[in-house]
């Protein structure tokens, strides 16, 4: 605004000038064409600059939004998100010529050099080295991000989740995530269901030749491994790449004396823009809407729906799990949708369908084709696993019904 102003102050002062020298005439225009490419630079490197990680709680409140620095791959934060974040209470002092950094928080001395990825504590002489040392930007210390996800987490009996690529950072009470529950775990037999198979039933397929079918299976896998290890007792409906009936894959549920059902999906529209993890489960009373159905099935089928209403609480409870940990891999929250589902009809246990993303969408397909994505949604889902089961009262749990 003030450019233009001095712009048409100089024409009208001097018009003859401007008339008579073409050179003049332009010469401004330049320079104002400099000077605005100059501040879209200097507008653009703030937008660049302006990144923030977000901390939540465990329930994916926010905690803190604190401004981020980055240098090549790495992420730094300013000496006062730890104040933010962790401790209001927390004093530093930062010794130019040693470029040493004290912070005293929580009844503990933290000491760090700048350049140097070892981390003192003390009392207690306590070492942690950080994958990346501390640096100066902007003749300020700043600290990497994992001084957040590793240090402070440990020092306050919390622990990290850190998804970079919606720079966020959950903390929650140690051991709410790793297996402190595994005495109840180790009784649970859990069936995952990894959907289609076999080379007439393909599922869903991307532009790339990504198909439904390898997606679920390698997720199934991991759950499996990573299950394993916290005591659960995990079952496939198909470990390979073969064709299995519905039947089939409800025999693997009864046989193992499932305890829970979660069938795995991808999704695929003709829009494009249909994005997202979806969680269905069967709702019953979905089904009795349509009232001529029920009336024409045969009475153990009827008998069958309302053993299926058991579980509809215990359900929406898993359901509620999963979604409060797959939230963490969005942005967006996941919906939960209750509808009459053919994949989960005669499932006589709490059952939900987890439906992974698009296929014929542009984002969820890159996701779905990296395999770091699909191993922290498998353990997104095992901590699902482990939220639900200590959620759930033990007397309730064996209420499995034979049809
Ligand atoms: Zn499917």
């Amino acid at each position: 605004m003030t450019m233009r102003t001095t712009n048409s102050v100089v024409h009208t002062e001097k018009p003859q000038e401007a008339r008579t020298n073409k050179y003049f005439i332009v010469r401004v225009p330049v320079r104002a064409f400099f000077l605005g490419i100059l501040a879209w630079i200097v507008v653009l490197n703030s937008i660049a600059q302006e990144t923030f990680v977000r901390f939540v709680d465990v329930d994916g409140e926010l905690i803190a939004e604190v401004p981020a620095q980055h240098q090549g791959e790495q992420i730094y934060l300013p000496v006062d998100a730890v104040k933010e974040v962790f401790d209001p209470d927390m004093t530093d002092q930062y010794n130019h010529p040693r470029k040493r950094l004290t912070l005293k928080t929580k009844g503990k001395q933290i000491r760090v050099q700048i350049g140097n990825a070892v981390v003192n504590i003390d009392p207690g002489g306590q070492t942690h080295t950080l994958p990346t040392p501390p640096i100066i930007i902007a003749q300020q210390p700043v600290l990497p991000i994992t001084f957040f996800t590793q240090v402070l987490p440990e020092l306050n009996n919390l622990e990290a989740i850190y998804n970079p690529s919606l720079q966020r950072v959950q903390l929650r009470p140690k051991g709410t995530w790793t297996p402190t529950v595994t005495d109840d775990s180790a009784n649970w037999a859990i069936i995952i269901d990894p959907g289609h198979g076999g080379a007439d039933d393909r599922g869903c397929e991307s532009n790339t030749g990504l198909l439904e079918k390898d997606i679920v299976l390698t997720l199934a896998k991991q759950l499996q491994r990573i299950s394993k290890q916290q005591g659960m007792q995990i079952y496939l409906t198909r470990q390979t790449d073969v064709k299995k009936t519905h039947l089939e894959r409800i025999q693997v549920a009864k046989r193992n004396q499932g305890q829970l059902f979660l069938s795995l999906h991808c999704n695929a529209s003709f829009s494009p823009y249909e994005t997202g993890i979806k969680i269905y489960l069967n709702n019953p009373k979905g089904q009795l809407r349509f009232p001529s159905n029920v009336q024409s099935e045969p009475i153990g089928q009827r008998l069958n729906i309302l053993a299926q209403a058991n579980f509809l609480k215990q359900s929406r409870d898993f359901a509620h799990a999963l979604q409060t940990e797959l939230n963490f891999l969005t942005e967006t929250p996941i919906q939960i949708a209750e509808l009459p589902l053919l994949a989960l009809s005669e499932v006589y246990m709490p059952a939900v369908v987890l439906e992974l993303g698009y296929l014929s969408n542009v984002e969820d397909l890159e996701k779905l084709s990296n395999a770091e994505y699909i191993t922290s949604v498998a353990q997104a889902i095992a901590r699902a696993f482990q939220r639900y089961i200590s959620s759930t009262n033990p007397s309730v749990r064996a209420t499995v019904t034979e049809q």
